[in-house]
């Protein structure tokens, strides 16, 4: 392998994943380029849990306090029947060595990748770079965008999401696959929450049958995260009426109801619910898949963004430490396909009102 300064890394896809291995590539050393099809690095959508694994790897970057000032600690997430029956009440498993970190960190998505990016040298980061085409020459792969841009690198790290170009062009196409639940989202002021959101910062998920409403709680910004699952027809922009949402919650109480109708309907972002099959194979000699593109999963047991981050550090740091790429990205492989497609399967299974537990994960733990 060349030496790792002079090792030439593109990095596809500038979100959490993509992001994420350019500053942990950076914080041991090495230079990743990062190429993004839009015009700025930003997220929309739901808040989301940061685990400790993930939160340790924000230690490895130097950016913990960055991150504690856009996060509040949460002790505990609820299960809940209704309006306001608790079934379960449960302390966030401990998925490290360390017995006291039951914990998960609340954040917009937006503020974490905002926090993550602020990690990144600004001459790495190339927006409007939509990746358009991807040759693998064995030792060094091609890649041209759509504004006619072409670059080499020795290694393509492919953080393009679900429906990766570059996954489908190098290692083989995948096809997403549909749950059957949409997913409307939108972030209402704390008191639009009507009481029903936690000042404790618990996430709290009430259950009819099929359908779930998520309640993450953001302190730093007093809103809250609204995530309603409910089955429906598969589009990958479901284009639905107020009323065809509202119709579809009936079996939750009163004042979720109330909650929902209250919304500005505009502000309501739908999207189908998609995971992939676990892939077997996710590189070649000069380029591997990292997050959504290697092993995209439902945001049940909330780890996507989590094993990416995950993902990022693992491979920096089997960079860092192997002789040559191929060692390097065995390695990495080696590491992280197992869990990943652990998540992958409990992430299939949905909240449930005869569930023991609000983290199967906790068996594998
Ligand atoms: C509602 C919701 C709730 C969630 N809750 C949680 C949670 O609680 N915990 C958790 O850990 N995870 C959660 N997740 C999952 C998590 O958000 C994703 O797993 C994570 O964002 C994946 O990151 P990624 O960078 O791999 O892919 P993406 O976020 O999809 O990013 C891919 C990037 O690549 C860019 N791109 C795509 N194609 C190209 C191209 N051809 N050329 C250049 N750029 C391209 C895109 O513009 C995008 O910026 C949730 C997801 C959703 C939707």
């Amino acid at each position: 392998m060349k030496s790792k300064a002079e090792l030439r890394i593109a990095i596809i896809g500038g979100g959490i994943g993509g992001a994420s291995a350019a500053v942990a590539l950076k914080a041991k050393g090495i230079r990743a380029d990062v190429y993004e099809q839009a015009s700025s690095m930003k997220e929309v959508g739901a808040g989301i849990g940061i685990r400790p694994p993930s939160v340790r790897c924000f230690k490895e970057w130097g950016l913990y306090e960055a991150l504690e000032k856009v996060t509040t600690q949460s002790d505990h997430m609820e299960i809940i029947a209704g309006d306001d029956h608790v079934l379960i009440k449960e302390a966030w498993p401990v998925l490290t060595d360390d017995k006291t970190e039951a914990y998960a960190r609340l954040v917009h998505r937006a503020d974490l990748l905002e926090t993550i990016v602020s990690g990144i040298p600004e001459d790495q980061i190339h927006l409007n770079h939509r990746c358009e085409k991807i040759t693998d020459h064995g030792d060094y792969a091609e890649v041209t965008f759509e504004n006619g841009t072409t670059i080499e690198a020795d290694l393509v790290i492919a953080a393009d999401g679900i429906r990766s170009t570059v996954r489908n062009q190098v290692i083989g196409h995948v096809e997403p696959v549909y749950s059957g639940y949409l997913a409307h989202r939108v972030l209402i002021d704390f008191d639009d929450a009507l009481g029903l959101a936690s000042k404790e910062n618990i996430l709290r998920i009430y259950v009819d049958g099929d359908n779930s409403f998520y309640l993450l709680p953001l302190e730093h910004r007093n809103q809250v995260s609204v995530d309603i699952t409910v089955p429906g027809e598969f589009a990958w922009k479901p284009e639905l009426t107020k009323e065809e949402i509202l119709a579809s919650i009936t079996g939750f109480g009163p004042t979720l109801q109330k909650l929902v109708e209250n919304i500005a309907f505009e502000d309501i972002v739908t999207r189908p619910l998609c995971d992939l099959e676990p892939i077997n194979k996710w590189s070649t000699k000069s380029v591997t898949l990292l997050g959504d593109s290697a092993h995209a999963m439902l945001h049940n047991q909330g780890q996507g963004a989590n094993m990416a981050m995950q993902d990022a550090e693992v491979l920096a740091k089997a960079i860092l430490e192997a002789d040559t790429i191929a060692e390097a990205l065995q390695n990495y492989e080696t590491k992280r396909k197992p869990i990943t497609k652990l998540y992958q399967e409990l992430s299939r299974l949905f909240p449930s009102d005869q569930a023991e537990t609000a983290f199967p994960e906790k068996a594998h733990f």
